[in-house]
């Protein structure tokens, strides 16, 4: 239901925590985070925490635990596949457990997509149809050997539903793709910083100058670049506007 999502120089957990509660607004029934730490060799795997309940209560799991990120992504589930639990709150992994994705809207072939999985020995975690597209862009991209934005592309191309997602790799830290058909997501552009979020109000207090990313697009944020390209591959200009919005207190 809600997304937020942040890459560059500053403290990416409190930013995403503070960010979805701007977003409590739009309803949701659990919350959760993914966060990646690169200045920490010994501790360098993605993370994810996740809690059935408010956002506060996604806070109190999080007390005391070591939070230290420049890049994560988090979510505010309204649960429409699988019962609102822990384990189907969003971020989800792959099956790998290298990648995470947060996920709003519908995957209305899933349960296909999920059958041609489990024959292939992949395993599911959640009910979600959110986990199925995750493990669906990795199986992809170990059959092709393409990278995650190509093995994104392919993947998004033979689904039918509606989403708004943000992927983080634990293979490049810089890095966070996103796209949409049908649900909504705006690019916060900042000076090496970019931020992803449902709507504008997470955004505002960092940034004015935004991106409203189109139906069909996909953005892929790597080493402080924005390119968008769509569906079929051809790259165009993302479209810079000033948000006039402003924050309430
Ligand atoms: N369909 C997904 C789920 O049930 C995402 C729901 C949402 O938009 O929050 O987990």
């Amino acid at each position: 239901c809600g997304i937020v999502a942040y890459v560059g120089h500053r403290d990416a957990a409190p930013l995403v925590l503070k960010g979805l509660k701007r977003l409590e607004y739009r309803g949701y029934d659990s919350a959760g985070l993914a966060l990646l730490d690169v200045e920490n060799p010994a501790d360098a795997g993605l993370k994810v925490y996740k809690k059935k309940g408010k956002v506060v209560d996604l806070e109190h799991e999080l007390a005391g635990k070591d939070l230290h990120a420049k890049i994560g992504i988090g979510h505010t589930r309204w649960a429409t596949h699988g019962a609102p639990n822990d384990v189907n709150a969003h971020p989800h992994f792959s099956h790998d457990r290298k990648l995470a994705i947060i996920h709003n809207g519908i995957i209305e072939n899933y349960a296909t997509i999920k059958e041609n999985l489990i024959r292939k020995g992949y395993i599911f975690r959640s009910e979600t149809d959110s986990e199925v597209l995750i493990q669906f862009i990795e199986d992809i991209r170990k059959e092709t050997g393409s990278s995650l934005e190509e093995a994104v592309r392919q993947a998004l191309l033979e689904v039918v539903g509606a989403y708004a997602i943000v992927i983080i790799s634990e293979e490049d830290p810089t890095q966070l793709i996103a796209a949409r058909k049908g649900s909504p997501l705006v690019i916060g552009v900042g000076e090496n910083e970019f931020f992803f979020a449902s709507d504008a109000t997470p955004i505002i207090e960092y940034t004015k100058d935004v991106v409203y990313l189109n139906d069909l697009e996909i953005a892929v944020v790597r080493a402080g670049e924005l390119k968008v390209i769509n569906l079929d591959n051809t790259q165009t200009t993302p479209y810079i506007q000033k948000v006039e919005m402003e924050l309430e207190a």
